[in-house]
């Protein structure tokens, strides 16, 4: 069942021309460019979601009308390393009547594969995680810088600006080069990129200055947060390695485990969600969106199947120091 982010190229081939939502008739709470897939279970949530605050192709108020638009009783946007799209977001959710919870998404530091860790409710704009994402956003900044460079020395002609005319924001990420790549004719897709060039262990792959898991929830724990263990088979690891894992995580605080992820078969959300409850973790979920940056996934429906229950959004809260 386990499965790295790594090795995942699955995309949907199906591309609803647009969203047939009966609430949204003429397609007006989203751009046409990113369609979105409605769901069915009509409390469904999203709580992982990126927007041009950080890699995401869509603004935080688009994101919002996606959102709206699937039927998302609430969602959380989660922008790698920055809080800057939660106040246009949380405007434009109270405006669509969805609830609204502010998140972001840190990288932390884990071999063989990569741990990222959700941070739910970051409620103060100052205080121990904010300081952290901004230390995160300078590393961040040095790397691309790295990776401007590695990418030159493999012969791609990749400029800073150039990345930086892609990106919504000042952070900017892997997914960005990646459309570069694409738009030199260097790379088939944003995925044959990642697959060739950018992805661990592949020639211009240029790792960050990551913090360690235990730093990051107690940043998260201080500053009124919870953590959640984003995507976990992207860890890596063997099922039993795996269940140890998150056991020490639930140990120094984490909150939930992200069972319900966009790409992941109903066997493996199943499987995870049991492992959260045997660790008394809040069984969480979300679709990971990035619009155009990760295509084939929509917002509150992921591939298609997605459908997060909403008691997960109370459970959550419930775990706030
Ligand atoms: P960065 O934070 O700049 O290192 O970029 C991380 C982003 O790249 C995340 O949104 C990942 O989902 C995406 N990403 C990482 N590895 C892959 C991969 N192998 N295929 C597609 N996207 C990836
Ligand atoms: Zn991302
Ligand atoms: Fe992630
Ligand atoms: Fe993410």
């Amino acid at each position: 069942m386990l499965q790295s982010e790594e090795s995942i190229e699955d995309e949907l081939s199906y591309r609803p021309p647009g969203c047939e939502h009966p609430e949204d008739p003429a397609g007006l709470l989203h751009t046409p460019i990113v369609p979105c897939l409605p769901g069915t279970l009509g409390r469904m949530i999203d709580l992982h979601l990126h927007s041009t605050c950080s890699d995401g192709s869509e603004s935080p108020t688009a994101v919002v009308g996606l959102a709206a638009a699937a039927g998302c009783s609430t969602i959380a946007l989660t922008d790698h390393d920055g809080l800057a799209g939660l106040k246009e977001a949380a405007a434009a959710a109270a405006a669509a009547g969805i609830g609204f919870v502010r998140g972001c998404e840190v990288s932390c530091s884990f071999s063989p594969g990569t741990l990222h860790l959700l941070a739910y409710f970051v409620e103060d704009e100052e205080g121990p995680l904010p300081d952290m994402l901004a230390d995160m956003r300078s590393d961040r900044s040095a790397r691309n810088e790295r990776l401007v460079a590695r990418l030159r020395e493999l012969g791609y002609p990749v400029s800073l600006d150039a990345v930086g005319a892609v990106a919504g924001s000042d952070v900017i990420g892997r997914p960005h080069f990646a459309s570069v790549l694409v738009g030199l004719g260097a790379a088939s897709s944003v995925q044959d990129a990642f697959d060739r060039i950018l992805g661990k262990g592949r020639p211009a792959y240029v790792s960050k200055a990551h913090v360690s898991a235990p730093e990051a929830i107690a940043a998260a724990k201080e500053s009124g947060a919870v953590a959640v263990l984003a995507h976990p088979l992207s860890l890596g690891l063997g099922p039993v390695e795996l269940d140890s894992q998150i056991a020490e995580l639930a140990e120094l605080g984490l909150g939930g485990l992200e069972c319900y992820y966009g790409r992941y078969a109903p066997d493996e959300r199943s499987g995870l969600a049991a492992i959260a409850s045997s660790h008394g973790l809040v069984a969480t979920g979300g679709s990971d969106f990035h619009g155009t940056f990760k295509p084939g996934l929509f917002v509150g429906t992921g591939t298609g199947d997605l459908e997060v229950p909403d008691a997960a959004v109370r459970e959550l809260e419930a775990r706030r120091a």
